[in-house]
Parts: C-alpha cells; structure tokens; sequence
C-alpha cells in the first residue's frame, strides 16, 4: 500500500510519528494509502525551517514572485488531468468535477499573476509641511493554511496562491482524506520556481492542527471546514494573538418565485442539489418555493430530472452526474438525517437510501432524495447534511421565504429564481447572505472578487481570495517622512565643520 508523506524544504518526507489514517477509494470502500500523522515536534520543525525560507522569499520582488505563479498555472493547465484524476480518486466527484476543482484554484493562481499590483500601497504627498506619508504592504511571516476534503485543489490553491505572492511562507494542513493533491501542488510550485521550504505540506489531524494553533511563529490561519471546527480554531488562533479567517458550513437556500421559468429552476435544484452528491459548501439544500402551485409544479419538474441522474464511479465515464460520498460514516450520518426526516413528518417523494450499484456494494454511493413539506424544526432542516438530500419547505409569500432564508443561522450561499428584476433586487439588498444568486443557482464569485459566507459561515474578517486576501496575508505599515530644507535652498560655500 502506498505511504504518503509530507513535504519539507523541497522534498518527501516520511512521517516520524507511527501514527497514520487510512485514505480510502469512497467508490470501492478499499484503502488506497495511508497518510502520516504530524507531531506537535514534526510541525515546529517544518515551521522553524518555513520561517527561515520565508525571509528571503519576503525579499524577493514582488514580479519575481508573480513570475512563480505564471509558472505555476502553466504546470497546472499542462497536469489538469492528472491533477484532477488525484482529485477524483481519494474524493470520489466525476471527473468534470474534479477539473472544475482545479480551474476554480487555477483561476486564483490567475490573479495572483497580477499580484504586484495589489501590494502596491498608498502615499499621501504633502500630508503637512514638507510631510509625505507611505503605507506598505508587508508579509505576516509564517501562515498556515487547514483545508476541508471536499475542494482537494482548489481550497489548497485559493490559500496557498495569495498567501505565497505576498511574500509569506505557508505551512498547509490538507485534509487527511484527501492529502494527495496538495503534495503534487507542492511538487509543481517547486518545480515552477517556488524556494524550497517556503511552502511546507505537513499532514495531520487535531494534533497538527492543534500545534499551528499554539506555535508562535505562525502568525495567521486560514481554515476552510465545518462550522464547530472553524470556531473553535478561529477562538484558539485569535486567543493566540493570530490573525485568522475560518470559513464553515451552510444551509443554503434557493427561493423560487411563481413568476420563474421553472424548467431552468428544476435544472439548477438537481445540479446544485445533488451535483458532487451534495458536498459543496454552495450546494442548495433547501428549495423554497412560493405558493403552493409553484411548489407543486416544482416537484413535479423535479422528478423526472432526479430519475435521469447517473450516480457511479468517476471511472464509469463523463456522464455519470455524481459519485459516492467520502466515508461510510458520512454515508451512514446522511443516511440516518433521512431516517429523520420521515420520522419528524416530511414527505420523502424520493428515496435514495437503498440505492446500490453493481460491483460496487462497499463503496459509499447513496441515491438523491427529495423531501417536500419540510419544517424549519426538522433535523433535515437544521443540520448541515452534506449529502444528495434536497428538502422543500413551502412558503406562502415572498416576505415568508426571505424570512426563512434570513432567520437560518448560516448565510454562505443563497438563490432566487424569478423573471422580476424588482424582486430580485429587493432580496439581494436585503438577505443577510455572503453571496447572492439571481436565476443562478452556486453564486461563487469569480476570482477578481471574494468568497466569503456571513453568520455561522464564517469568523474573522475578510474574505478569501481576491483583493481581501492580499490584505488577509499581509500587514500595514505606514510611514510618516519629514524631510528638512538642506540642499536645494542654494549651495554652500563655507567649509562646514560638522556638528
Ligand atoms: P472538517 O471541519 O471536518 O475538517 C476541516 C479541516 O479541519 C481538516 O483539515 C481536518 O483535519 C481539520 N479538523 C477536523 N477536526 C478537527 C478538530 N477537532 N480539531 C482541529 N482540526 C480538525 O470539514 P470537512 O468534513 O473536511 O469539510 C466539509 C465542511 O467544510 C462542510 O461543513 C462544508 O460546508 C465546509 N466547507 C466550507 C467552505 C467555505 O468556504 N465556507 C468551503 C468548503 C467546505
């Protein structure tokens, strides 16, 4: 079986600890590798050894830097496929999915090509009398990067790209589900120009985490994962006098008002519902429908779609439409919210818990379900299930559906179909969501912008990537110059003695 390592000052490095996960193929249930678990030692070390790496790479000029970046993202384009096979492999998404994982981080790499530009600072000429003042933009240091298992490229890339073009260096933490990406990144950003040791790979789980937390050199974390883990690292960063911005879990909603096309609606519920079996963080979970006709009318738009999908392993071909979820402990969690849901009285009109496919019993494939007459008191409701589950509430009125959105304690992602501008724009003004789509249904802003969620979705400010994150990884100094009439009042002629 393949044993993974780490990535330290430029190179794979055995694991020391003897403590080790299993990474499984979710579409066979077989373990394809195992990957090391970091000691609180293994990871100081890598952080003294980052942070040496880091002062030179902080002096490099910021278009040198650039310059790695345009080299990486031509490796990137040049190893799609096999980037997003890695993906693909350990995570279980479609193969078009996975190369939506990866052009979605290489389009932040994209950015950060231009990155001089957004590190450039500001000047105030002639603040006061022969008084100009200049802000830079400087590194932070050491930053550490903790990322989920369901993006594998483009969460790694969406920090490490900025982070890296400010002049930092970066200790990431993949997911120990999917740990094998992050280390071909690792190898393809050294081979694009990046000084060893300036990105370091160090796998793990709570006690690597643990261990960014309370090292003293790193001065700010990024997370991206579930609500419980953001706040609490977000607590334990912040408490430890680092910057941090932890990005959690959602709920997210779609409204669909009686006026919307409601084929195209139908369309966007199944592909934002179920596509990579519903562990996005943008997926819609919940379909919102106004008035009882158009509930009506969309479920029964509905149906035929949720037929239709092909549900397999990535390996069965470009039209399967999703593939197995991570675990059997994630399946058996989604499988138990359904059990829920029938229980606290929601109409299960699809259910996908006996779903199984030849050949492939072990793997953790489970079938879309469609819930209607879902209440805001149900366990499908509540939680977060991550998983092909799409449940409808029924509203009656516009006011009503805008007030569930609005009253859910997460706020990352959310939706409105209908064919009035003016309706449109009052939710967009109103919801208090991060992003907002209008007959759109996974609003991810595009790279030139910022992703962020609001509420439960996220602690810290500032968003990830874009503008926001140039200022994320980096700080603030300002200078205030005074410079005394000498020379130009006219040449001297005396021979000065000096004072
Ligand atoms: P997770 O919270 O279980 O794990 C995320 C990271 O935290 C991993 O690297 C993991 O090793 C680490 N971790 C897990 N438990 C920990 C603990 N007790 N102490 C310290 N570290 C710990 O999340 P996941 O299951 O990998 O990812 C799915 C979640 O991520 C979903 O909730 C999803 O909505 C969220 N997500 C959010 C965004 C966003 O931008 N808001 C994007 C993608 C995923």
């Amino acid at each position: 079986m393949q044993e993974l390592t780490h990535w330290i000052d430029g190179k794979h490095v055995k694991g020391t600890s003897g403590r080790f996960t299993d990474v499984y193929n979710p579409a066979t249930g077989e373990v394809q590798a195992k990957v090391p678990l970091a000691t609180v030692e293994e990871m100081n070390d890598a952080v003294a050894r980052a942070a040496e790496a880091q002062v030179k790479w902080g002096d490099t000029n910021p278009q040198r830097r650039a310059r790695v970046m345009m080299k990486f993202g031509a490796l990137i384009n040049e190893h799609m496929d096999e980037l997003a096979e890695l993906v693909s492999r350990e995570h279980g998404k479609t193969l078009p999915d996975g190369r939506g994982d990866v052009q979605r981080g290489l389009e932040v790499v994209e950015v950060c090509m231009g990155g001089p530009s957004l590190l450039k600072g500001e000047f105030t000429d002639a603040g006061g009398p022969g008084i100009d003042l200049y802000s830079m933009r400087q590194p932070l240091g050491v930053v550490a990067g903790i990322t989920p298992f369901n993006f594998p490229a483009m969460i790694p890339l969406w920090k490490m790209a900025p982070a890296l073009t400010c002049g930092n260096a970066m200790i990431l933490k993949p997911s120990e589900r999917c740990p094998s990406t992050a280390l071909r990144l690792a190898e393809l950003l050294q081979e694009a120009g990046l000084p060893d040791g300036v990105l370091q790979v160090v796998n793990g789980d709570k006690e690597a985490v643990d261990a960014i937390l309370d090292n003293e050199t790193i001065a700010g974390v990024g997370f991206v994962g579930s609500t419980p883990i953001a706040q609490y690292i977000y607590g334990r960063a912040a408490s430890n006098g680092k910057r941090a911005q932890c990005f959690g879990g959602a709920k997210n909603h779609m409204i669909i008002m009686p006026d919307a096309d409601m084929d195209k609606a139908a369309d966007a519920l199944v592909g934002a519902g179920f596509g990579a079996a519903g562990e996005r963080c943008m997926a819609i979970s919940v379909a919102v429908p106004v008035g009882q006709k158009t509930a009506d009318t969309l479920i029964e738009k509905l149906l035929p779609r949720i037929e239709k999908l092909k549900v397999g392993p990535y390996t069965a071909g470009e039209d399967v439409d999703y593939g197995p979820v991570i675990t059997q402990q994630a399946k058996q969690r989604i499988l138990g919210l359904i059990d829920s849901g029938v229980e606290q009285g929601a109409n299960l009109v699809v259910d996908g818990r006996d779903f199984s496919l030849q050949g492939y019993e072990n793997g953790y494939f489970v079938g879309p379900s469609l819930f209607d007459n879902v209440t805001p008191d149900m366990d499908i409701y509540k939680e977060e299930i991550f998983g092909p589950v799409l449940s409808q509430v029924r509203t009656e009125n516009y006011e009503d559906a805008l007030k569930l959105t609005m009253d859910n304690p997460y706020g990352n992602g959310t939706a409105i179909f209908t064919a009035d501008g003016d309706t449109a724009r009052d939710f967009a003004h109103r919801v208090n969501v991060g992003m907002v789509g209008i007959n759109f249904p996974i609003p991810v802003p595009l790279s030139y912008h910022t992703f962020g969620g609001w509420k439960k979705s996220a602690f810290g400010d500032l968003n990830q990537y874009g503008p926001d994150a140039f200022r994320f990884y980096t700080k603030t100094k300002t200078v205030t110059a005074r410079w005394f009439s000498g020379i130009k009042e006219g040449g001297e002629f005396n021979f000065k003695a000096m004072e």
